[in-house]
Parts: structure tokens; sequence; C-alpha cells
């Protein structure tokens, strides 16, 4: 009998991590000149002005360990969403804080509650922390806020501890309303987390769709998760933020991993920050919603239900056609994410980039389910 090291039986329900592969790759192999990356929601556009300069001071310290409580950057961020610095964490992206605060509310046996196709970093980090996740189908593509609510005295029965609301909503792209959201929070007793994800918020154009500062002042349970990594480009380099209550934010500084955010990473996050640029981002985002209407509006006069998105990317509701269509996308130059046996999950790029995808949808789904 072979011997080795045992893990943890909780592992085996979830696939082994495969990295998308690389336009570089996939263009060698199909021997065309040019494939298209649009499959893991990164931004098109590169860092905003200046920011690679403070990357590159922030490179020339790399024999010190960086500022742990990365005070510069909590500071511009207090000031600039007028919160307290003491409510302000950052983390090794969004996804960092994500595992930190189930780690940081979840007991072996706790429950984590949220709508179902969601982000697929939530289920893994809630087996990892020995909880159970309780899931709550979307409804039209969407959170279903009535269900959740449905489902919450029972949960709260089966000792849950939090709650995902991920607004947009990763992969569906869809949002829901304030009043919604509202009244769920209503419900929810003080002592649940509700993690409030909205890693796309800046490509939000629905004023219905909450913003989650708001939602953070009038319920304190509310934990706000935000990313340099879709709006910011900043994707590489791994810095994302949450605020929520000091008591959160003192938890969550006990389940990080030392040294999570780099000194790259923070001067650049703090230039992406200054008010002279904030014009450039703003038409750069503006762009990814001006493709975003036209991709929906394209791929909905080829016949295709496409759900209203509120963030850079569309979602294709194809079942069991999902992965063949990716494939069959890829191998046209076009590299887009299949969810198995729900949809697929195309990110908004450059005009070009999204022509070339629009370029192979037909033919794509034709073969997928021909
Ligand atoms: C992309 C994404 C994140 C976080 O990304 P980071 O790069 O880790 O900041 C978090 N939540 C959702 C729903 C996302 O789609």
């Amino acid at each position: 009998m072979t011997q080795r090291a045992r893990t943890r039986d909780v592992l085996d329900q979830f696939p082994a991590y495969r990295p998308g592969r690389s336009p570089e790759d996939v263009a060698r192999e199909l021997g065309i000149d040019r494939v298209v990356k649009l499959a893991s929601n990164e931004n098109p556009y590169g860092p905003l002005p200046g920011v690679i300069e403070q990357a590159v001071a922030g490179a020339t310290v790399m024999n010190r360990y960086p500022d742990n409580g990365t005070g510069l950057l909590r500071e511009t961020l207090a000031a600039r969403l007028d919160v307290d610095p003491a409510s302000i964490v950052t983390g090794c992206g969004s996804v960092g804080l994500c595992q930190q605060l189930v780690q940081a509310v979840c007991d072996a046996g706790d429950a984590a509650l949220y709508g179902w196709r969601s982000f697929e970093s939530y289920p893994l980090f809630v087996s990892v922390a020995g909880a159970r996740s309780i899931l709550v189908p979307l409804r039209d593509e969407r959170y279903d806020l009535d269900a959740l609510l449905d489902a919450l005295p029972a949960a709260l029965d089966d000792r849950l501890r939090l709650v995902f609301l991920c607004n947009p909503n990763n992969p569906t792209g869809t949002a829901v309303g304030r009043a919604a959201i509202e009244r769920f929070l209503d419900a929810v007793p003080p002592s649940v987390l509700v993690v409030y994800d909205e890693a796309y918020r800046e490509f939000v154009r629905d004023p219905e769709v909450p913003d989650g500062l708001d939602l953070h002042r009038a319920h304190p349970n509310v934990a706000v998760l935000r990313t340099f990594s879709k709006a910011y480009g900043l994707a590489g380099l791994r810095v994302g933020y949450c605020v929520a209550a000091p008591e959160v934010v003192e938890a969550l500084g006990k389940t990080q991993v030392p040294f999570a955010v780099s000194t790259v990473a923070q001067l650049a996050a703090v230039a992406s920050l200054a008010p002279e640029v904030e014009q450039v981002l703003a038409e750069r985002v503006a762009d990814i919603v001006t493709e975003r209407c036209r991709v929906t509006e394209k791929l909905r006069g080829m016949g295709l239900a496409v759900p209203d998105s509120q963030a850079n990317f569309v979602w294709l509701s194809l079942g069991a056609a999902a992965v063949p269509f990716a494939a069959a996308c890829e191998r046209r130059g076009a590299i887009v994410r299949p969810f198995a046996t729900d949809g697929v999950r195309v990110t908004i790029g450059t005009p070009e980039e999204n022509d070339v995808f629009l370029g192979v949808v037909e033919d794509a789904l034709a073969e997928a389910t021909g």
C-alpha cells in the first residue's frame, strides 16, 4: 500500500483548482493570431494613470515587510468613504476577506445562508471552516430575497452565523433592489453577520440597487466587501477591503495571513483613489457599461435569454449546453467561463474583444446544441 498524506474528506466534494488557459497558449494551439480572454471579469484597460509609478516605488522596498495595518490605504479610504478607519480592514483581494469573515464567525457545525448559484468561493470557504451551507436557489437568475426570508427561521434554529448577499450576483450579473434587501435585513438578528459582497459596485446603473455603506450604517451587522480588482483594474495585485463594525474588523485581524497586502498593492490602491484619476475611472466604467448594453442586445437579437446585468459580464443560461458552448467558443478564439449544467459567464472587454466573441456565438451555439 502506498503511503500518502491524508487530506480532509470535506475537500473531496470540490473539484481541484484548474487555472484557466492563457490566450497565448490557446492561440498557439489553434494556430490563430488572436484569442480574447473574457473569462475572469478582469478589466481590459490598464491600471489608472500614475498607478504603475507608485507600484514601482513600492517594489523598491521589497526587502521589507509591508505595513501590516495598511495605515495609508485605510486612511485614504476612510476619508474617501467618510467612514471611521477603525471600521475598515484590507485584505488579499476581497476573496481573502471572504474567507477571513467565515473563519471569524463560523465554528464547526455552524451554518451560512446564501443564494445559489453565486460566487464559487463561498461554498469552499464555508466547508473548509467545518460549517454548512444552506443554499436558496436563484429565481429568474436573481437572488430570491423572499425565499431567503422564508428560509431564515429554520436556518436560525440550525446555528446560522453568516449570510452572503452578492449584489450584483456573480455569475448571473443580476442585482436586487433596496426594498427587498431592507426587508430581509430587518428580519436578520443583529448577532448574524450579513456579508454584502459588492465587487461590481462601480458598474451598477440601476438606482434601486443599494450602496453597501448605507446598509452598513443602518445595520451594523452588515459587512461590506469591495475590491480594486474589477473596476480599478488591479486584479493581479490582490487588494480589497471590508467595511464592518470595529469588533468584526478586530476579528478579521486575527484570521488574516500576516502581511497579506504588499507595499506594491497598497501604494497602487492609494494612487487609484487619487482625485485626479476619478474622471478616467468613470469614463472606463462608462465604456464597459455601454458595451454591456450592446452585447446584451446583440445576444438577445440572436434569440438568447440574457438577464439584465449590473456588472462587467453577462450570463447565458444554457443548461447542459454550457460546457460544450464554452469549448466551441474557445476553439474559435474566445475564452469564456462555463458553470457546469447552468450557464456561461462572459466578461465585457473592449469593443473589439466583444466583437470577437459576438462573431463566434451562433456557430458555437449550433455546434454545442446540434
Ligand atoms: C471578483 C470577485 C471578488 C473578489 O475579487 P478579489 O480579486 O479577490 O478582490 C469577490 N466577490 C465576487 C462576487 C467577485 O466576483
